[in-house]
């Protein structure tokens, strides 16, 4: 069977000494059965508890605050969309995708750039100030030289994080300079079974627990919680960063840009003359073609229209 690894926060009477204690569960088959998929990240409720071996069984999923389908985690509070300013250098392009999308989840994400001390200050200037002509304020660092880490720690204290980004800007080193190195001791229970199974682990936050009942099997999933050191999480989502712009719909994409948002609350009341305009130069259309990104917003439009059309 596979498991998952859940994180006991309960406050209920009884369970007091349990809090922060993981347990490693498998999930109720009937919750397969009804088509319900226990996410990482997730808030679940654990029954069938052996405390001594520190085993469970997850029997029901709690409501999600939020949920992403690329990478598939439940209950993200931010989102890093991390570049590097070198090695490979910002492409803006596929920036403009990355941001599109982080703005599509609705989920609050930072802008970070690193690898700063490979370049001179004057390359850091510029793109400060393209991000700002873009509508973001970004942070800069370097998981190198541990410089710029604070100010992100200090943002993502307490809540789970996802890092997107494309590959070789850093992304699994960060991951690995803001984690806690909470080292399994190979005395611990836990420990045996992890080399016993050498499939896979998801960690689970959350878990109550309930009466006893059946056995279950269990699917694997491709991310993991890591624990930070300010506390929350910080999900390991490797081979997550292509973004797939499935969430983003003709009408939306202008929403994605704050350009757009811009002109539009610039304009408002009287925003553009017809409801359903796409900001393409139609008739009472307030938004303007000057800008840097406009190019980007007509390709992704055109993209997003030709795959609205095969659905
Ligand atoms: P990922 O593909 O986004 O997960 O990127 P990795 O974390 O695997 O990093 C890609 C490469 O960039 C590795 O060789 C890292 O050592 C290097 N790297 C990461 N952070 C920095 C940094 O701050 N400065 C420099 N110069 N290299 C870095
Ligand atoms: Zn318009």
């Amino acid at each position: 069977a596979n498991f998952m690894r859940v994180i006991v926060s309960s406050t209920a009477p009884g369970l007091e000494q349990h809090q922060g204690t993981d347990l490693l569960c498998v999930v109720r088959a009937l919750l397969k059965k009804i088509r319900r998929r226990v996410l990482v990240g997730d808030r679940v409720l654990v029954g069938a508890v052996d405390w001594t071996d520190r085993r469970g069984m997850i029997e029901d999923v709690f409501e999600r605050r939020s949920e992403m389908a690329d990478p598939p985690v439940a209950n993200v509070d931010r989102l890093v969309v991390l570049f590097s300013l070198d090695q490979p250098e910002p492409e803006p392009a596929t920036l403009t995708r990355f941001l599109v999308e982080a703005e599509s989840t609705g989920i609050p994400f930072v802008l970070a750039f690193n690898k700063v001390e490979l370049v001179d200050d004057q390359i850091i200037s510029y793109w400060r100030d393209r991000m700002k002509s873009w509508g973001y304020d970004p942070l800069f660092l370097s998981v190198d030289q541990r410089s710029g880490l604070s100010a992100l720690e200090e943002i993502l204290e307490g809540q789970t994080t996802v890092v997107v980004g494309p590959s070789g800007v850093g992304k699994s080193s960060l991951i690995n300079a803001l984690r806690c190195n909470q080292n399994i001791s190979e005395e611990d229970p836990i420990h045996q079974l992890l080399e016993q199974n050498s499939k896979w682990f998801g960690e689970q936050r959350v878990g109550t627990v309930s009466k006893k009942s059946g056995k279950g099997k269990h699917t694997t999933r491709h991310v993991s919680l890591l624990p930070i050191v300010d506390g929350g999480f910080l999900a390991d989502t490797p081979g997550f960063n292509q973004p797939s712009l499935m969430k983003v719909t003709k009408r939306g994409l202008a929403e994605t840009f704050p350009e757009i948002r811009k002109m539009l609350e610039e304009n408002e009341p009287s925003r553009c003359l017809f409801n359903d305009c796409v900001h393409l130069g139609e008739h009472g259309c307030v938004v303007e073609g000057d800008w840097e990104r406009y190019p980007y917003y007509q390709q992704l439009l055109d993209e997003i229209k030709i795959r609205e059309s095969f659905q």
